[in-house]
């Protein structure tokens, strides 16, 4: 994918070349550096996830000129693919945080989106159960939260109305929320990547951000071929092979955002947060001819998650999850390539029997099957509150046309268009 970038180059050398920056004063690595070939271009995103995926579309409908570099061999292999797929209402932030404004408009724009563009998706509505007394209070203070929120028909419900929903259920009452869906993510990314091409945007696989630096006012960003990158797992340091020098640069890679951004000599490292990360691993409900349920249920959030829930497919197929699984970090490298443990250990059923339990009493012993993991960008580590979305442009970090997107967890999928809609507006004039 280097050689369509540097082909895209060769393309445009008249342009770029007259504006190939020559750096006064060399040291060795800008020696390096300025052997490689350069090429001047209007934005980088990086990482094509929903976000950065949502972040290109939108730049590109306003006309600007759209690289999107992403490490893996095809769009969404991240933290995208591996999450619940559901269209959340908007309920569980604080007033006014970037969760809950984004949320709120993100699921707005998805729906009319997925509406319109014929995206596969569902608005099958949620129950949040109360199933002990203590639970009951947890309820009315969602209720608020979410009113306040500007959530829609938000209602407290008794269990027996609840429980003539989904006879499956039993809980003591339940919050319903209407608004909440599901959504088939894969198509989704497909149909905003393809509008983002058709309006010139250009994906370009296979290829890894290393670092990045300034010079003067400008950007450079250091990219290099990711077969080249996996040969330094454990040992070398990567190279560079091309520079990128955009007007702007919106980083949106997901778990490997803070470390992109601790590699960019340009900024203070003491404004980007620190990372945790959690795993969070589903189970899928086997030995079973019908689908207990035909609304998401969720129990009341636990630290860290949302708590383990029920959420449907887009077929009605049924799975559990996602728990909470504080891991380590990885290296730098390993992260940029996401060889994280994505493996789910079948162990794990024993904690989760119980969980649904509270709410599914005739779960069967041995029908949680092992499905899949994702790994959530957390802000904040065990047993703390958590943390807003943080979006850090010029004035927190004072690189000009830079954009970090750090802690994009739950509900990113869901914000994701608001986000980029936020993006374009302030940061793309
Ligand atoms: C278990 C779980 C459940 C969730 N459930 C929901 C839900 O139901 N609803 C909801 O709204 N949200 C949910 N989320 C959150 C949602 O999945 C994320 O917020 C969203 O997918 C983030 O998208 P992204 O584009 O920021 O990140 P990613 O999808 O991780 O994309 C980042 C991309 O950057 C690439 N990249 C990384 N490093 C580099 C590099 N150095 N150079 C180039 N490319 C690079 C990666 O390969 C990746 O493709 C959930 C998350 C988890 C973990």
């Amino acid at each position: 994918m280097l050689r369509h970038l540097l082909q895209r180059t060769l393309e445009r050398s008249t342009s770029i070349c007259s504006r190939w920056i020559i750096s006064k004063k060399m040291n060795s690595q800008s020696q390096l550096l300025e052997r490689n070939p350069k090429e001047i271009v209007d934005c980088v995103v990086i990482g094509a996830g929903v976000v950065g995926i949502a972040v290109a579309r939108e730049l590109a409908l306003r006309g600007r000129d759209v690289l999107v570099i992403e490490s893996a061999p095809t769009f969404g292999t991240g933290t995208s693919s591996r999450n619940s797929e559901v269209i959340h209402a908007g309920l569980y932030y604080p007033p006014n945080s970037l969760k809950a404004v984004f949320c709120v408009r993100g699921r707005r724009l998805l729906y009319n989106y997925c509406s319109s563009r014929g995206v596969p998706h569902k608005q099958i509505g949620k129950l949040i159960v109360a199933t002990g007394s203590a639970d009951i209070q947890k309820l009315n203070v969602l209720l608020e939260r979410g009113t306040e929120n500007g959530v829609e028909g938000l209602r407290i419900m008794e269990g027996f109305e609840a429980m003539r929903m989904e006879p499956e259920l039993q809980c003591l009452k339940a919050l319903l929320s209407p608004s909440s869906g599901i959504v088939d993510t894969h198509s989704l990314m497909l149909s905003l990547l393809g509008e983002a091409e058709n309006h010139g945007a250009t994906f370009s696989y296979n290829t890894t951000v290393i670092s990045g630096h300034l010079e003067g006012d400008d950007i450079h960003i250091h990219v290099s071929e990711t077969k080249n990158i996996e040969k330094c797992i454990g040992g070398c340091q990567p190279q560079p092979e091309l520079t990128l020098i955009p007007n702007l640069v919106v980083n949106c890679a997901g778990l490997s955002a803070p470390y992109i951004a601790k590699r960019f000599n340009g900024i203070d490292n003491g404004v980007i947060p620190t990372s945790y990360y959690a795993r969070g691993s589903y189970f899928t409900l086997s030995n079973t001819m019908s689908y207990p349920f035909r609304h998401l249920i969720y129990p009341i959030p636990e630290d860290g998650g949302l708590g383990v829930h029920v959420t449907l497919e887009l077929d009605g197929h049924v799975k559990f999850g996602p728990d909470v699984e504080w891991v380590g970090e990885l290296d730098y490298i390993s992260t940029f390539l996401n060889k994280f443990d994505y493996s789910v250990c079948a162990n794990r059923a024993e904690k989760f029997y119980p969980e649904i339990r509270r709410y599914y009493p005739n779960l069967k012993d041995g029908s949680l099957e092992p499905g899949y993991a994702g790994i959530r960008p957390k802000l904040s580590g065990p047993g703390k509150s958590p943390v807003d979305f943080v979006i850090q442009g010029e004035d927190i970090h004072g690189v000009r046309g830079l954009v970090n997107l750090f802690g994009i967890e739950s509900p990113g999928l869901t914000s994701s268009m608001a986000i980029a809609e936020d993006i374009a507006f302030k940061f793309a004039g």
